[in-house]
């Protein structure tokens, strides 16, 4: 067994950054990601709205954070993360490997997943024309024709976002009502430049091998199937938070987000989330950054009154 001040799990841009901050200020640090660090951005194509970063692809920017943090000595594992067990004098993770690792103060900064479609194209032009996020990508269709999959207020907001940019949106919805609330439909309605699709459902994404130029659909009620042009595919069929190592007494909201203060402090004392975990405004790079400072930050507060508390006592 062993013990840390500091447990980061997930190695995303919130887990680096809190990485980073936790080494800063001194304290005995060790982030777990058994897949790439950089979580997301390391898959996205090219980034542009990162301050300080006009353009950088989403590897490199992943990468630089990478460097950054192991600068300051940010111990990282491969190991994989079974379970996180939340307790009173210390919390632990075990690892896949069967190793107890023991901490004062944990960071839970897995991140989300965006849900897929599963059609074929979707995987093969993602970031050559199939985005999940209008924020990172809309700039690349300036005055191009786009559809958005999806019927909730996050394909709503997104098609909005998309239609100051673009020259067309169409927004393709399965069903004949859309899920989104209804000053979100409003709008979407009294916008020139979105067109709502009903009844249809996307069956595959097509292109030259280097860039989307049509999709491929199906009427949901007659059954019948076309081809129709497009630059870009959005896709924001959902959106779903990877808490399966949460621990069952952090709270979380029906979505599934950690519910955290404005310290990124979940319910229990010693145990933060950062990142898209969280439940928050806005999911940016940017953002997940801030919350990793936060949770540092304040995960080194803990460890210090902790340690006072010890003294004292
Ligand atoms: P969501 O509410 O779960 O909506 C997902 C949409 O995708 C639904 O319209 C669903 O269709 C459709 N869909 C799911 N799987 C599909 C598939 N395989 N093929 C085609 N369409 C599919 O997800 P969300 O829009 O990301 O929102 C998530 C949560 O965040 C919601 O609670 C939402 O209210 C909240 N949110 C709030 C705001 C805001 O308040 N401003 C902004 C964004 C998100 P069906 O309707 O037929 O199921």
């Amino acid at each position: 067994m062993q013990d840390y001040e500091v447990i980061i799990v997930g190695g995303g841009p919130a887990g680096l950054s809190a990485g980073l901050y936790c080494r800063r200020a001194a304290l005995k640090t060790i982030l777990f990601e058994k897949g790439m660090p950089g979580g997301q951005i390391a898959i996205s194509k090219d980034v542009e709205n990162y301050p300080g970063m006009e353009a950088i692809t989403g590897f490199d920017l992943a990468e630089k954070m990478l460097h950054h943090a192991r600068s300051f000595g940010l111990e990282i594992s491969r190991q994989e993360v079974a379970q996180v067990s939340a307790g009173h004098d210390y919390h632990s993770v075990r690892l896949s490997n069967g190793d107890i690792v023991r901490c004062a103060a944990l960071i839970l900064a897995a991140g989300g997943s965006v849900r897929k479609l599963g059609i074929p194209g979707e995987a093969e032009y993602l970031g050559s024309g199939v985005s999940y996020c209008a924020t990172c990508d809309g700039f690349f269709f300036r005055d191009k024709t786009v559809v958005v999959v999806g019927g909730g207020d996050t394909a709503v907001e997104e098609a909005l976002y998309l239609a100051k940019i673009t020259k067309k949106v169409y927004l393709v919805h399965r069903r004949s009502s859309l899920r989104a609330s209804r000053i979100l439909q409003s709008r979407l309605m009294s916008e020139p430049r979105i067109a709502v699709v009903w009844n249809t459902v996307v069956t595959e994404i097509r292109g030259d091998g280097k860039t989307v130029q049509a999709v491929l659909y199906e009427d949901t009620d007659s059954g019948e199937e076309g081809e129709f042009p497009t630059d870009g595919v959005f896709i924001f069929v959902g959106y779903s938070p990877n808490n399966q190592l949460i621990p069952p007494e952090v709270r979380m909201n029906e979505q599934g987000f950690v519910i955290t203060d404005d310290k990124c402090a979940t319910n229990v004392p010693g145990i933060f989330a950062a990142g898209d975990l969280r439940q928050k405004f806005a999911n940016q790079i940017v953002v997940a950054a801030a919350d990793g400072c936060i949770a540092a930050l304040a995960a080194a507060h803990y460890v210090e009154i902790r340690k006072d508390g010890a003294g004292s006592s």
